[in-house]
């Protein structure tokens, strides 16, 4: 068996702090590394296995288009890229859609749009007023836009244009809007900053404000989109249905898709105004429609609703158990555990021990990011690794 680990520390730039497994298979909410150790995978691709590994639906899509069509480009029209189009139109609130492979780059597609509609629309007005603690991306655009400072000093400067404000908090974004102002960028819960949920009336002021003053309010919904907090999309729970919407990580079930949707008043782009090679793939969409049409057709979002709360409860209880637990926070399958020191790299540890691969979201939290498919009984499995896991650690 070849040294896998030591060929990464040879050939890769030193930009991923790995946790040591190597992973060779997946099925369903498990996966196995390459001594045929099994684990409970709660970090489920990074948000992106939302109907779990190797799905039947997705291995019948990608097999069924791979032997049909893969490439061609957006100077033709293919079918996919429209049946997944009009899936996600006719079941959201947006009206248009632009396809890429990733989410940095549907957010950047976002400001694009949301700058194009501010040039047409409102004087030349350029400025995306984001939140504190988001997170859009790693292109330098959507770095700028991501409001932690630890992302952009390593690039400094910044691309202009990008404010950053308190989240959940409608005066800071009141007063940092100004003429030059054309949308304000959100996450409904916000993901990477360690699953920080608004108040439930915050996205409907957000709204609010944004329709007073003319300007776009885009909701970034490339971890919160596609059934992940019990809703098909995010905005549904808010009261708040967003002008731009971005979607990437769930929306292929694993493969890279990324996608924008608008709606018709905020569709300010004309031929020639932003394009991308490999963006809504026979491929990627085949992918797509079909765990969408999955995802809808078996009310997956309910189940991930369902299953949350039960393992919301369950986090809890450990909170009652453990003196050094702060907080336990989460909406549909998207949960964090807080403790009071910054103990989330050996719990991290103490779960990998015991079988359970969890994401360290911040030094102080874990996350949880599961397949929208799991049961009770998989979120059992799982609290009772992680019970055990933090009986180690913390004593
Ligand atoms: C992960 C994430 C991104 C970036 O997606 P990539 O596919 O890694 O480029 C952007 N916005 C949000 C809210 C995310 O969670």
């Amino acid at each position: 068996m070849s040294n896998w680990q030591e060929l990464e520390r040879q050939y890769f730039l030193r930009t991923f702090d790995r946790v040591p497994i190597t992973i060779v298979r997946g099925q369903g909410v498990k996966v196995w590394d390459d001594t045929g150790r099994e684990y409970f995978d709660f970090v489920g691709g990074w948000a992106c296995a939302s109907l779990g590994h190797c799905h039947p639906v997705l291995i019948e899509a990608v097999t069924d288009q791979v032997k049909t069509l893969v490439q061609t480009s957006n100077a033709f029209y293919t079918v996919p890229q429209l049946q997944l189009a009009e899936l996600l139109i006719k079941n959201s609130c947006l009206d248009r859609i632009f396809y890429a492979n990733s989410g940095a780059e549907v957010v950047e597609g976002a400001i694009k749009l949301a700058r194009r509609y501010g040039k047409l629309k409102l004087n030349g007005a350029y400025e995306v007023i984001t939140a504190l603690n988001s997170f859009h991306g790693r292109t330098l655009a959507t770095t700028a836009a991501t409001g932690q400072p630890k992302f952009q000093e390593p690039y400094l400067p910044m691309p202009v244009g990008f404010k950053s404000v308190a989240f959940n908090d409608i005066e800071a974004i009141k007063s940092a809007t100004t003429a030059a102002t054309c949308a304000v960028m959100l996450e409904p819960v916000q993901g990477e900053g360690g699953v920080n949920i608004p108040d439930n009336k915050y996205l409907a002021q957000v709204r609010a404000w944004c329709d007073e003053k003319g300007i776009l309010l885009i909701l970034d919904e490339v971890q919160t989109g596609v059934g992940r907090l019990g809703t098909l999309f995010g905005y549904e729970q808010f009261g708040a249905e967003p002008d731009i919407m971005t979607l990437a990580k769930g929306l292929g079930g694993g493969v890279p898709i990324g996608a924008f949707l608008a709606k018709e008043r905020a569709s300010a782009f004309v031929p020639g105004d932003h394009g991308s090679t490999f963006g809504g793939n026979p491929l990627v969409c085949a992918a797509g429609y079909a765990v969408v049409k999955f995802i809808i057709e078996n009310n997956i979002p309910g189940n991930a609703r369902k299953v949350g709360a039960y393992f919301l409860s369950g986090l809890q209880d450990l909170k009652r158990k453990f003196s050094f637990i702060r907080d336990v926070r989460g909406r549909g399958l998207l949960l964090a555990v807080e403790f009071d020191k910054d103990i989330g790299q050996t719990a991290l540890r103490a779960c990998l021990d015991g079988g359970l691969l969890v994401n360290r979201v911040k030094p102080n939290a874990l996350r949880f990011m599961p397949p929208l498919n799991i049961t009770s009984g998989d979120v059992d499995a799982a609290l009772s690794i992680l019970n055990k896991a933090l009986a180690a650690i913390g004593g």
